[in-house]
């Protein structure tokens, strides 16, 4: 019998603390990007978009829409614009309705 095992029957406790507290393994989980509007143009818009496999990122003229319920954090959009695009940090995402989860972000960055 595993020793982990016997020790959970033991002490009655087999999980973490949280969300009582934080767990310390979350700094390590993959998060949503989050965008430096002004960092953004309109091409650098479309190559983020075209690096998501997921389809959470669309271009609507000057607006970048980032529907956070299909993103997968899987990174592709940050590798693709490192100086516009950064993970957010946040991985604790729930919503009661659909449509706070898409995000519009002003495309601010200086056109070529
Ligand atoms: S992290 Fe991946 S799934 Fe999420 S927006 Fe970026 S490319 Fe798309």
């Amino acid at each position: 019998m595993p020793l982990w095992f016997a020790r959970g029957l033991r002490r009655g406790v087999v999980t973490t603390r949280y969300p009582a507290r934080p767990d310390s393994s979350a700094a390590f989980l993959p998060t949503p990007p989050a965008f430096r509007p002004r960092q953004l143009t309109r091409e650098t818009a479309d190559r983020i978009v075209a690096a998501c496999p997921s389809i959470a990122l669309t271009r609507q003229g000057d607006v970048l829409l980032f529907d956070v319920g299909a993103c997968t954090g899987c990174g592709r959009c940050i590798a693709a614009a490192p100086h516009a695009v950064t993970p957010s940090g946040e991985w604790e995402l729930a919503a009661t309705t659909r449509s706070v989860l898409i995000k519009q972000i002003p495309i601010r960055g200086e056109q070529p």
